[in-house]
């Protein structure tokens, strides 16, 4: 979205949050509960994280559906009574979502909704389509006509189009044609359906409520409802809830799971607990490997906030070090409009963040963060940390280098831009400026994960973004992106 001239810069105040991969999305879907749409808005609050710039809900109340959409974060849609009681009935789903500037339009804002020839269909989709440019073009030579640029609508095209007869057997039909990661949920006005793709990629969870059964991709979500937990969808699972219970198909041949190791790493909630592992206890482990892994000599450990914390304490239980909080968080700063002259913009990285000078002052410190991307972030941390008088600044990584850029679901930048793909491990640390640089290894990673290093013939986790071995075929990418008029438009919004 370009800024209208004049206009002031919109400034992220959280210097740590601009250099971090982005989760795309969040998806939370119910059946069977009066308050559908109340429980899906509290879901979909604690889902925040996986998606800022835009929320949607559907419902079904027996006869109709009901749609409420818009850009913003949940609590700017859905703050009102008369928004909450118009989406009336039982079944819902809803949707957070994140998008790369220049998408965020409310015709790109999900759950997508369609009237199709069996009745409406809603769905709402975490992930990404890695052949949504090849099946978009064939189905404009087939005629039909887009309304967004998302790969989400190509799933209700093919639902729409599908030769099959009942609407479970179109959407595994659509989902037969597509390749990519994708947690989806959907609502008809006879079920909500929810569906993991073949390896498993992106999280999604069951849950009860009262005898209600909700879909999440994450456990949090059914926390903040006090639903309790059921277990994971697993890969390739679609759970269709409707008045019966929630029954299980299994559409797609048997694959080998590849869960997304940032999950654990970053994208999350440490409160969460996805494919049987609790996000924080797995984050402490990888911070203890890290330590066994790369031991250095200091007074403190500090977390870069909030992402670097449980691994920092894993670091500092295990490093023997004590853990401090050296960076502190001033939780009343929301993003600023301020003039984008150099001075201005270098002292609001401070809004939201300051160094605890007494704690640092004379001290070496030892930073832990989850992971380093473009390298900004870490080159302001460590200028933050000298500036209060660290008389040493290490940092250590609770991930691999991150070598290579998501095609899942995730925003990473290109691999010009990931400073790993770029630099040797010594290059990166003389330009963070920093006295010792450590990432944990990908042994290590999966030391902490799975209890043993990894097998390089069949690894457990998607980890592509650290060893550049994608599991499932990018084919847009290879056949060159998407389609000039798809990328022209998405640029010109
Ligand atoms: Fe996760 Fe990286 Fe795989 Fe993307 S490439 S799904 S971020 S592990």
């Amino acid at each position: 979205m370009r800024r209208p001239p004049g206009a002031p810069m919109q400034l992220t105040t959280n210097p740590f949050e601009g250099d971090k991969p982005r989760e795309h999305c969040g998806v939370f879907g119910i059946f069977g509960h009066e308050d559908a749409a109340a429980h899906t808005v509290l879901g979909l609050h604690a889902l925040q994280h996986r998606g800022q710039e835009a929320a949607g809900i559907v419902t079904f109340d027996g006869a109709q559906f009901h749609s409420h959409r818009g850009i913003g974060q949940v609590g700017e849609q859905f703050s009102t009574e008369s928004v909450i009681a118009a989406l009336r009935g039982s079944s819902a789903v809803g949707h957070v979502r994140y998008s790369t500037t220049g998408e965020t339009i409310l015709r790109n804002v999900q759950p997508l909704f369609a009237e199709l020839s069996f009745g409406g269909f809603a769905v709402g989709h975490n992930g990404n389509l890695t052949n949504a440019a090849a099946v978009r073009r064939r189905l404009v030579e087939r005629g039909c006509i887009f309304q967004s640029t998302m790969d989400t609508e190509i799933i209700i095209h093919l639902v729409a189009t599908s030769a099959k007869k009942t609407v479970i057997d179109r959407l595994i039909d659509a989902l037969k044609q597509c390749e990519g990661a994708y947690s989806l949920v959907a609502v008809t006005d006879q079920a909500v359906l929810g569906v993991r793709d073949p390896l498993g990629v992106r999280p999604l969870v069951l849950g009860t409520l009262d005898g209600a059964h909700v879909l999440a991709s994450e456990t949090c979500a059914l926390d903040i409802i006090g639903a309790k937990f059921v277990r994971d969808v697993e890969p390739g699972e679609m759970v269709v809830i409707d008045r019966a219970g929630p029954h299980s198909l299994r559409p797609f041949p048997p694959a080998g799971p590849r869960f997304c190791i940032f999950e654990y790493i970053y994208f999350s909630r440490p409160d969460s607990a996805v494919e049987g592992a609790s996000v924080y206890d797995a984050r402490k482990r990888i911070g203890a490997e890290l330590a066994r892994e790369s031991h250095v000599e200091g007074d403190v450990v500090i977390p870069v906030p909030d992402s670097g914390t449980p691994a920092a304490i894993g670091y500092a239980q295990q490093a023997g070090i004590s853990f401090e909080l050296g960076i502190i968080r001033n939780h009343y700063v929301g993003r600023t409009f301020i003039e984008p002259t150099d001075r201005i913009r270098h002292l609001g990285v401070r809004l939201k963040h300051n160094a605890n000078r007494a704690l640092i002052q004379g001290k070496r410190v030892i930073l832990v963060d989850d992971s380093i991307v473009r390298g900004t972030t870490s080159t302001k941390i460590v200028s933050m940390m000298r500036e209060a008088g660290a008389t040493e600044v290490h940092m250590r990584i609770a991930s691999p280098p991150t070598t290579h850029s998501c095609f899942y679901g995730v925003d990473t930048p290109d691999r010009g831009q990931l400073l790993a793909a770029q630099q040797s491990l010594e290059e990166m640390r003389v330009s963070i400026g920093i006295d010792s640089l450590a990432f944990i290894s990908t042994d290590g990673l999966y030391r902490a994960m799975a209890g043993e290093a990894r097998d390089a013939a069949n690894p457990q986790y998607c980890d592509a973004c650290f060893t550049g071995e994608y599991p499932i075929p990018l084919t847009d990418h290879e056949q060159g992106g998407p389609p000039a008029q798809l990328a022209l438009l998405a640029d010109e919004i």
